[in-house]
Order: structure tokens, then sequence, then C-alpha cells
């Protein structure tokens, strides 16, 4: 026997050699501070010996470098940020916060010469950031089929391209890693048995992986793997509904754009913030939200704030809770995101969607938050502001969302809220808790029909069809998917229509 059961998590084909890794996440409550301030009186060595030397070979700007060194040699500077890595901020975190106010007291200034100063400190800003970084996640070189006890999004988001199935111990259809891997069509199976490295391959079909296949079934899978990559799919017309699309990266709207989606419903920010170690600048964030809403033209696009926590960490990010907590803690991480949106607003497509809202009052405060910073950037685009319908307290308080444009209901972390059940199995456990969802949200549907708020669900269970026929018949029209789920949203309209 050559072959053993699995259950899938990400369907497809794949044939690869098995690699095996452990690793672990970086977790950002093990901060240790004098460790952060030991890495930050490093980088900032290496930062000046590096202009130290650069100075030698450019003689031209010699005296601009020179400057350079004499700021990143301030006491001041360390000082500021080792208070910050008191407070119990990382190191890049800190720099990033102690610079930026050097950089905004300087944008203040009447004088040009010291406004102009603010491109050195953002050239200094990034020598550290990248010195601090040093990156922690192993990169593939060669395509291969990874096998590893749990899969973690952000060694995914940096390595999917040579991915070419995945196989773990551990994991579960609602998990990040299993929903990125169904959004970038990577074939994901969950199998409890040890393997060594061999050739591979993934049958999500038959829900079996092979070990060591033969010539024939080598050549068996090579042929349907050809086929397959030739499935194309496109959205049934559909009245009064809207087919929206889950994505985490500018990649995947080539997708949506090709299979007919009206529009994206979710797009998971935090998932881009994963490529890097280090903060994105706002010039990195205003080119990538710039790029998506140009490929989506007139169609809506709906941002969600990065949503850090749990199984998405970064490591320069001190997690509080999920939401307004992480924004208050990470006011300048916010507040560059909101700006890199607004300032990519072209059309007046963009939306806005805060996660983990447990009241109305964190709601009102992050929209007047965005509101006076689209106010300090002179930026009069328009704007609607939504909220992820994810936590028991904000389900329970829905008639006092009065003020919202729009709700898109997040059952992964609604499930866990409610019933207590992981996201891992609650696709398995649908059953279990499916109706009294179902009451519990038809005075949502209510509650959005008499206030005219557009309603939406964006979690998984609106691609699993026995849940989403239960939706539609409760009267919701708006459904928003990882893009190859556009088979179950067909599927499962035209047997209504
Ligand atoms: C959800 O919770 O249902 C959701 C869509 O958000 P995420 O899966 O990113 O937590
Ligand atoms: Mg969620």
């Amino acid at each position: 026997m050559n072959s053993t059961k699995v259950q899938v998590l990400s369907e497809g084909i794949a044939i690869g050699n098995l690699r095996k890794l452990i690793f672990s996440v970086p977790n950002q409550s093990k901060l240790v501070p004098n460790q952060e301030k030991e890495k930050l009186q490093q980088a900032i060595e290496k930062s000046i010996k590096e202009i130290e030397e650069l100075k030698t070979l450019d003689k031209e700007n010699e005296e601009y470098l020179a400057m350079q060194v004499l700021l990143l040699s301030d006491p001041v500077l360390l000082e500021k940020t080792n208070r910050e890595i008191e407070n119990g901020v990382s190191a890049i975190e800190g720099i990033t916060f102690v610079l930026g106010e050097y950089m905004n007291s300087l944008l203040d200034a009447t004088s040009d010469y010291l406004k102009e100063r603010v491109l050195d400190l953002s050239d200094i800003k990034a020598r550290i950031l990248s010195n601090l970084s040093g990156s922690h996640i192993e990169q593939f070189t060669k395509p291969c089929i990874l096998f590893a006890e749990e899969l973690h999004p952000s060694f995914l988001i940096q390595n999917r391209k040579k991915l070419l199935g995945v196989i773990t111990k551990k994991g579960g259809y609602s998990s990040h890693s299993a929903i990125l891997c169904r959004q970038f069509h990577i074939p994901y199976v969950l199998m409890n048995e040890d393997i060594s490295e061999s050739l591979v391959i993934i049958d999500s079909r038959k829900q079996q992986v092979i070990f060591n296949p033969n010539q024939q079934e080598i050549e068996h899978y090579t042929y349907l793997l050809e086929e397959l990559s030739k499935e194309t799919y496109f959205a049934v017309p559909h009245n009064n509904f809207q087919f929206l699309a889950n994505v985490s990266e500018n990649l995947e709207i080539k997708n949506v754009n090709q299979y007919g989606f009206d529009g994206i419903g979710l797009y998971r920010t935090e998932m881009i913030f994963m490529h890097n170690d280090r903060p994105l600048t706002l010039e990195e964030q205003c080119e990538i939200y710039s790029e998506a809403v140009e490929m989506m033209q007139n169609k809506k696009i709906c941002f969600r704030t990065f949503d850090i926590g749990d199984d998405k960490q970064l490591p320069y990010l001190k997690v509080h809770q999920k939401g307004v907590e992480n924004y208050i803690h990470n006011p300048i991480l916010f507040k560059t995101q909101i700006e890199a949106l607004l300032k990519a607003n072209h059309y007046n497509t963009v939306q806005i969607l805060f996660p983990m809202i447990y009241n109305v009052s964190e709601f009102e405060l992050l929209k007047k938050w965005v509101l006076q910073i689209q106010k300090e950037i002179k930026n009069t685009s328009f704007v609607q502001f939504g909220i992820m319908l994810e936590t028991k307290e904000a389900l329970e308080q829905i008639e006092t969302f009065t003020d919202v444009d729009f709700i898109s209901i997040g059952t992964n972390d609604l499930v866990v809220d409610i019933y207590h059940i992981h996201r891992d199995v609650q696709t398995e456990a649908v059953n279990e808790y499916l109706k009294d969802l179902l009451l519990q949200l038809k005075r949502v549907v209510d509650f959005c029909k008499q206030h005219q708020i557009t309603l939406s669900v964006c979690g998984e269970l609106a691609a699993i069809d026995s849940a989403l026929r239960e939706f539609i018949k409760i009267g919701i029209q708006n459904f928003s998917v990882a893009p190859p789920a556009i088979k179950v949203l067909n599927h499962v309209y035209k047997e209504f229509f």
C-alpha cells in the first residue's frame, strides 16, 4: 500500500518532492526588553558602519552622509527608543515611533531646509529597520510539497510560489493557512502519519496522498494536473445578489476579475504585512492599495484594517486584543495604513472594514479617527465604513449599529465566540450550531433591511453549500468567498433561481 487517506482543506492535485520542516512562529508576548535594546544598539552601530563605508566611496555625498552619522549617534535617539522598549514594544516598533515623531515635527517646521530633512530621516529609518529585521523565516529555493506539524500564514505567504502542495498534522478548514491555500489554489491536506522525504502525490478528489508513485501513476497525475490547470470558472448571472471575493494580496485580483466577481468583499490587509518583517512604509502601502483599486476599476473593494492576533503575528507588533486595542497601541501603523487607503481611493470605491468590533463606541471611535486623518491629509474621497460582525457582544447589541454603512458577518470568529467551537473544526461541526446561529442572524437581516445597511457573509461558512442555502433562506444576498469557491456560489444560486 503506497497511499493513505487524508482530510482535504484545499482542493487540487500536486506532484513533488516532500520537504519536512519544523518551525516556530515568533511570539510577541515573549519580547524581552533587554534583548530588544541590545538589538537596537547593534542595528544602530551596523548602520553607522555602513554609512561610514559609503562615505569613503561616495565623495559627492560625503556631507549628507556625515549628517546621517551624526543623527544616528545622537544619544537622545537611543534613550527615547529604549524608553519605548521599556514600555513593552519591540525595537522595530520603538524606532519607528521615535523617528516618526522626529519626522512629524520637521514636517510642521516653516523652513524648507528643515522640511527636506524628513527625507534624510526616512533614509535612516529604512536602514535601521532593515538591519533590525534579519529574516527569521526560512525560504524554499526549489518547488516542493511541504510536510510540517502545522502551517503558519507568514511562512505560507513568503514561500507560496515554491509550494506545490501542503501536508500537515494539525490544522483545519477555517484556519488562516487553509483559507490562504484555497485562495492561492495550493492543495492542502491533513494527515496524521509520519512520512519520509520522497516523491509524493496529493489527490484531493480521492482524499489521498500517494508515496513513491510508480511511473504509471506519475503519468496519470501529470495529465490530470495539466487538465486541471485549464479549468476556469465564471459567475452565473445573478440578480440582486453580490458575489464578492476574499483576497489577501493583489496577485489574486486577476482571478477575481476573470471569474466575474462583483467586487472584493474582504481584503485581509494584514496578510500583505507578512511579506516583510518590518512595517511597510506609507509609499509601499499606497502602491499596493492603488494597484488593487486600479485592477478593480469601478468595482467596490473592501479593505479590512490589519487584523493581527492568534495565528496571524508580526514580529514588530505588540499584539493587544484584536481590533481597536491593537490600533490604539500601534497608532502609527494604523495611521499609515489609513492614509495609504485614503490616498488610493481614486474612484471612491474603497470601503474600510473594522475587525473584531465589540460595541458601537469602538466603531464610532475608529470612524472618527479615520475622518480626522482624512482631514489632516486634505483627502476628499468618499469612503464607506463597516464592521465585521464576529463577536457575541456586537451581535447582542446589533440594533445600536445604525450608523454603519455595511456589515460583514465573520462566521469564523463569531462561531468561536458564541459556541466555543475552534475554527479548525467548524465545518465538520456545522450541524451542531447552524440552526441556532441562523435564528440569531435573522435579527441582523431584519435590522439591516430596516436601516438599509448592506449585509454580507465573508466567513468560511459562505462557501459551505449546506450553510449557504440557509443564509439565502433567511434573506442574505451578498457573499464573499475565496475565488475558487465561485463554483459553490454558482451551483447553490442555480438551485434557488
Ligand atoms: C471571520 O472571522 O469570519 C473572518 C472572515 O475573518 P478571519 O477569518 O480573517 O478572522
Ligand atoms: Mg475574524
